[in-house]
Protein backbone atom coordinates (compact mmCIF):
# COMPACT_ATOMS: atom_id res chain seq x y z
CA UNK A 1 0.00 0.00 0.00
CA UNK A 2 0.88 3.57 -0.75
CA UNK A 3 0.24 6.81 0.53
CA UNK A 4 0.41 9.77 -1.49
CA UNK A 5 0.30 13.12 0.33
CA UNK A 6 -1.59 14.44 -2.66
CA UNK A 7 -2.71 18.08 -0.69
CA UNK A 8 -0.91 18.96 2.66
CA UNK A 9 -2.52 22.50 3.05
CA UNK A 10 -5.48 23.78 4.84
CA UNK A 11 -7.70 26.42 4.07
CA UNK A 12 -5.08 29.16 4.17
CA UNK A 13 -4.22 29.67 0.14
CA UNK A 14 -0.23 28.76 -0.18
CA UNK A 15 1.77 28.58 -3.17
CA UNK A 16 3.09 25.37 -2.67
CA UNK A 17 0.15 23.21 -0.56
CA UNK A 18 -2.76 21.97 -2.09
CA UNK A 19 -5.72 21.86 0.02
CA UNK A 20 -6.53 18.47 2.19
CA UNK A 21 -6.55 15.35 0.01
CA UNK A 22 -4.73 12.18 0.41
CA UNK A 23 -4.47 9.45 -2.48
CA UNK A 24 -4.36 5.92 -1.23
CA UNK A 25 -3.09 2.90 -4.10
CA UNK A 26 -3.41 -0.44 -2.46
CA UNK A 27 -2.96 -3.04 -5.28
CA UNK A 28 -4.56 -1.94 -8.25
CA UNK A 29 -7.26 0.43 -6.46
CA UNK A 30 -6.39 4.19 -6.44
CA UNK A 31 -8.63 5.28 -3.58
CA UNK A 32 -8.73 9.19 -2.65
CA UNK A 33 -9.73 10.56 0.92
CA UNK A 34 -11.17 14.21 0.04
CA UNK A 35 -10.86 16.15 -2.67
CA UNK A 36 -9.36 19.88 -1.53
CA UNK A 37 -7.79 22.41 -3.74
CA UNK A 38 -5.80 21.45 -6.52
CA UNK A 39 -6.44 18.10 -6.15
CA UNK A 40 -6.85 17.18 -9.79
CA UNK A 41 -3.11 18.57 -10.90
CA UNK A 42 -1.67 16.94 -7.68
CA UNK A 43 -3.48 13.74 -8.78
CA UNK A 44 -1.34 14.17 -11.65
CA UNK A 45 1.74 14.31 -9.79
CA UNK A 46 1.19 11.02 -8.16
CA UNK A 47 0.67 9.53 -11.33
CA UNK A 48 -2.62 8.88 -11.02
CA UNK A 49 -6.36 10.85 -12.18
CA UNK A 50 -9.80 11.19 -11.69
CA UNK A 51 -10.56 7.88 -14.40
CA UNK A 52 -8.08 6.02 -11.33
CA UNK A 53 -10.15 6.70 -8.84
CA UNK A 54 -11.46 3.10 -7.88
CA UNK A 55 -13.45 5.78 -4.95
CA UNK A 56 -13.38 8.90 -3.20
CA UNK A 57 -14.19 8.99 0.01
CA UNK A 58 -14.81 12.07 1.98
CA UNK A 59 -14.53 12.66 5.61
CA UNK A 60 -16.51 15.91 5.85
CA UNK A 61 -17.99 18.52 3.72
CA UNK A 62 -15.99 21.78 5.20
CA UNK A 63 -14.84 23.31 2.31
CA UNK A 64 -11.57 22.73 2.15
CA UNK A 65 -12.03 19.13 2.18
CA UNK A 66 -14.44 19.19 -1.03
CA UNK A 67 -14.28 22.05 -2.93
CA UNK A 68 -12.50 20.68 -5.88
CA UNK A 69 -14.75 17.64 -6.18
CA UNK A 70 -16.50 19.06 -9.00
CA UNK A 71 -12.99 19.38 -10.84
CA UNK A 72 -12.80 15.45 -10.20
CA UNK A 73 -16.42 14.65 -11.22
CA UNK A 74 -16.01 16.67 -14.45
CA UNK A 75 -12.48 15.36 -15.25
CA UNK A 76 -13.48 11.73 -14.24
CA UNK A 77 -16.36 12.26 -16.32
CA UNK A 78 -14.69 13.91 -19.76
CA UNK A 79 -11.17 11.70 -19.56
CA UNK A 80 -13.07 7.92 -19.34
CA UNK A 81 -15.81 9.32 -22.04
CA UNK A 82 -18.66 8.89 -19.87
CA UNK A 83 -17.94 5.17 -19.43
CA UNK A 84 -17.12 4.81 -15.86
CA UNK A 85 -18.92 5.37 -12.49
CA UNK A 86 -17.47 7.43 -10.15
CA UNK A 87 -17.96 6.51 -6.88
CA UNK A 88 -18.08 8.71 -3.81
CA UNK A 89 -18.68 7.71 0.01
CA UNK A 90 -18.99 10.23 2.79
CA UNK A 91 -21.19 11.11 5.95
CA UNK A 92 -24.46 11.65 5.98
CA UNK A 93 -25.22 14.74 3.48
CA UNK A 94 -22.78 14.22 0.61
CA UNK A 95 -25.27 12.92 -1.86
CA UNK A 96 -26.90 16.14 -1.42
CA UNK A 97 -23.90 17.82 -1.59
CA UNK A 98 -22.49 16.57 -4.70
CA UNK A 99 -26.33 16.98 -6.23
CA UNK A 100 -26.19 20.25 -5.64
CA UNK A 101 -22.83 20.48 -7.33
CA UNK A 102 -24.26 18.97 -10.31
CA UNK A 103 -26.97 21.41 -10.57
CA UNK A 104 -24.04 24.15 -10.57
CA UNK A 105 -22.40 22.20 -13.65
CA UNK A 106 -25.49 22.05 -15.39
CA UNK A 107 -24.22 24.78 -18.30
CA UNK A 108 -21.03 22.49 -18.27
CA UNK A 109 -22.58 19.44 -18.91
CA UNK A 110 -25.22 20.69 -21.75
CA UNK A 111 -22.58 22.55 -23.53
CA UNK A 112 -20.20 19.63 -23.92
CA UNK A 113 -23.12 17.02 -24.17
CA UNK A 114 -24.13 19.03 -27.35
CA UNK A 115 -20.75 19.36 -28.80
CA UNK A 116 -18.85 15.93 -28.08
CA UNK A 117 -20.31 12.65 -29.92
CA UNK A 118 -18.48 10.63 -27.64
CA UNK A 119 -21.04 11.73 -24.34
CA UNK A 120 -24.22 11.66 -24.77
CA UNK A 121 -25.01 11.29 -20.84
CA UNK A 122 -23.75 13.45 -17.93
CA UNK A 123 -21.17 12.51 -15.19
CA UNK A 124 -22.49 8.43 -13.85
CA UNK A 125 -21.52 8.66 -10.76
CA UNK A 126 -23.04 6.92 -7.68
CA UNK A 127 -23.12 8.28 -3.40
CA UNK A 128 -23.13 6.41 -0.45
CA UNK A 129 -24.05 8.89 2.44
CA UNK A 130 -22.47 6.62 5.49
CA UNK A 131 -22.90 6.49 9.12
CA UNK A 132 -20.12 5.65 11.41
CA UNK A 133 -19.48 1.80 12.28
CA UNK A 134 -20.51 1.24 8.04
CA UNK A 135 -17.98 -1.38 6.64
CA UNK A 136 -17.63 -1.63 2.72
CA UNK A 137 -14.95 -2.95 0.16
CA UNK A 138 -13.84 -1.21 -2.81
CA UNK A 139 -12.18 -3.74 -5.09
CA UNK A 140 -10.42 -5.81 -2.45
CA UNK A 141 -9.81 -2.86 0.00
CA UNK A 142 -11.58 -3.74 2.99
CA UNK A 143 -12.99 -0.11 4.78
CA UNK A 144 -14.24 0.76 7.81
CA UNK A 145 -16.02 4.09 9.51
CA UNK A 146 -16.43 5.76 12.90
CA UNK A 147 -17.52 8.85 13.76
CA UNK A 148 -14.84 11.53 14.62
CA UNK A 149 -15.26 14.95 16.37
CA UNK A 150 -15.30 18.06 14.72
CA UNK A 151 -18.14 19.54 16.43
CA UNK A 152 -20.04 22.09 15.30
CA UNK A 153 -19.41 20.22 12.04
CA UNK A 154 -21.61 17.36 12.31
CA UNK A 155 -21.70 14.40 10.72
CA UNK A 156 -17.61 13.65 10.45
CA UNK A 157 -16.39 10.34 9.85
CA UNK A 158 -12.78 8.58 9.30
CA UNK A 159 -11.62 5.83 7.41
CA UNK A 160 -9.61 2.76 8.11
CA UNK A 161 -8.52 0.88 5.06
CA UNK A 162 -6.75 -2.91 4.90
CA UNK A 163 -5.55 -4.18 1.93
CA UNK A 164 -3.23 -7.41 2.34
CA UNK A 165 -2.43 -7.09 5.73
CA UNK A 166 -1.59 -2.99 5.26
CA UNK A 167 -3.78 -0.52 7.61
CA UNK A 168 -4.17 3.25 7.09
CA UNK A 169 -6.19 5.06 8.92
CA UNK A 170 -7.39 8.81 7.74
CA UNK A 171 -9.05 10.50 9.92
CA UNK A 172 -9.68 14.12 8.91
CA UNK A 173 -10.51 17.16 11.06
CA UNK A 174 -10.85 16.63 14.65
CA UNK A 175 -9.94 15.87 18.05
CA UNK A 176 -8.91 12.50 19.55
CA UNK A 177 -11.86 10.78 20.33
CA UNK A 178 -13.01 7.24 20.44
CA UNK A 179 -13.59 6.68 16.65
CA UNK A 180 -9.89 7.84 15.91
CA UNK A 181 -8.73 5.65 18.27
CA UNK A 182 -10.83 2.81 16.84
CA UNK A 183 -9.62 3.31 13.10
CA UNK A 184 -5.98 4.13 14.20
CA UNK A 185 -5.30 0.81 16.68
CA UNK A 186 -2.31 -1.01 15.26
CA UNK A 187 -2.71 0.94 12.20
CA UNK A 188 1.01 1.29 10.08
CA UNK A 189 0.23 4.61 9.35
CA UNK A 190 -2.32 7.12 11.05
CA UNK A 191 -2.74 10.57 8.94
CA UNK A 192 -4.11 13.27 10.58
CA UNK A 193 -4.94 16.35 10.29
CA UNK A 194 -3.21 18.48 12.52
CA UNK A 195 -1.92 22.38 13.82
CA UNK A 196 0.27 24.00 16.22
CA UNK A 197 -1.23 25.06 19.85
CA UNK A 198 2.05 26.10 20.71
CA UNK A 199 2.00 28.87 17.55
CA UNK A 200 -1.67 29.55 17.70
CA UNK A 201 -3.03 30.04 21.34
CA UNK A 202 -0.93 33.14 21.75
CA UNK A 203 -2.63 35.13 18.89
CA UNK A 204 -5.48 36.91 20.45
CA UNK A 205 -8.11 36.60 17.12
CA UNK A 206 -11.29 35.02 17.47
CA UNK A 207 -10.86 33.15 14.22
CA UNK A 208 -7.54 31.50 15.20
CA UNK A 209 -9.27 30.39 18.49
CA UNK A 210 -12.19 28.81 16.56
CA UNK A 211 -10.18 26.40 14.88
CA UNK A 212 -7.99 25.38 18.49
CA UNK A 213 -11.79 24.18 19.27
CA UNK A 214 -11.89 21.49 16.81
CA UNK A 215 -8.65 20.18 15.64
CA UNK A 216 -5.88 18.07 17.33
CA UNK A 217 -2.22 19.67 17.89
CA UNK A 218 0.19 17.71 17.32
CA UNK A 219 1.05 16.63 21.04
CA UNK A 220 -2.69 15.30 20.64
CA UNK A 221 -2.17 13.11 17.42
CA UNK A 222 1.21 11.64 19.18
CA UNK A 223 -0.46 11.12 22.02
CA UNK A 224 -3.04 9.28 20.13
CA UNK A 225 -0.88 7.35 17.94
CA UNK A 226 0.72 6.01 21.15
CA UNK A 227 -1.84 5.09 22.51
CA UNK A 228 -3.62 2.99 20.05
CA UNK A 229 0.12 1.55 18.97
CA UNK A 230 0.27 2.86 15.67
CA UNK A 231 3.16 2.12 13.73
CA UNK A 232 3.42 5.44 11.81
CA UNK A 233 2.22 9.62 12.45
CA UNK A 234 1.87 11.08 9.70
CA UNK A 235 1.10 15.09 9.62
CA UNK A 236 -0.73 16.64 7.26
CA UNK A 237 -3.30 19.93 6.92
CA UNK A 238 -0.82 21.74 8.89
CA UNK A 239 -1.64 24.79 10.61
CA UNK A 240 0.36 27.05 10.19
CA UNK A 241 2.33 25.83 7.07
CA UNK A 242 5.94 24.76 8.10
CA UNK A 243 8.91 25.62 6.12
CA UNK A 244 10.87 22.65 5.49
CA UNK A 245 13.17 24.30 7.82
CA UNK A 246 10.73 23.72 10.51
CA UNK A 247 10.40 20.22 9.95
CA UNK A 248 12.33 18.95 12.97
CA UNK A 249 10.74 21.19 15.26
CA UNK A 250 7.12 19.41 14.15
CA UNK A 251 9.10 15.93 14.14
CA UNK A 252 10.33 16.60 17.76
CA UNK A 253 7.03 17.85 19.19
CA UNK A 254 5.21 15.05 18.16
CA UNK A 255 8.00 12.13 18.80
CA UNK A 256 8.02 13.87 22.94
CA UNK A 257 5.05 11.18 23.17
CA UNK A 258 5.38 8.77 20.57
CA UNK A 259 8.03 6.58 19.76
CA UNK A 260 7.25 5.29 16.09
CA UNK A 261 7.57 6.60 12.60
CA UNK A 262 6.74 10.67 12.06
CA UNK A 263 6.20 11.90 8.65
CA UNK A 264 5.74 15.64 7.79
CA UNK A 265 6.49 16.82 4.30
CA UNK A 266 5.49 18.29 1.27
CA UNK A 267 3.03 17.57 -1.49
CA UNK A 268 3.19 14.51 -2.61
CA UNK A 269 5.23 12.80 0.01
CA UNK A 270 4.87 9.15 -0.34
CA UNK A 271 4.75 6.36 2.37
CA UNK A 272 5.46 2.84 1.37
CA UNK A 273 3.58 0.36 3.61
ZN1 LIG B 1 -12.91 20.70 8.88
ZN1 LIG C 1 -9.84 21.21 7.17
Amino acid sequence: MEIILTGTGSPIPDPNRAGPSTLVKAGGSHILVDAGRGVVMRLAGAESGPPFLAAILITHLHSDHVCALNDVITTHWIQSQESATLKIFGPVGTEEFVQRQMHALEPDISYRVEHHDFLTNGPQYEVSDLEPGDSFTVNDVQITTAATEHSPVKPTIGFRLEHEGSVAALVGDTLPCDGVDELARNADAYVQTVLRRDILEPIPMEGVQDILEYHSGVAQAAETASRVGSKRLVLTHMVPAPQPDDYPDWIARAAAFFDGEIVIGDDLTTISL
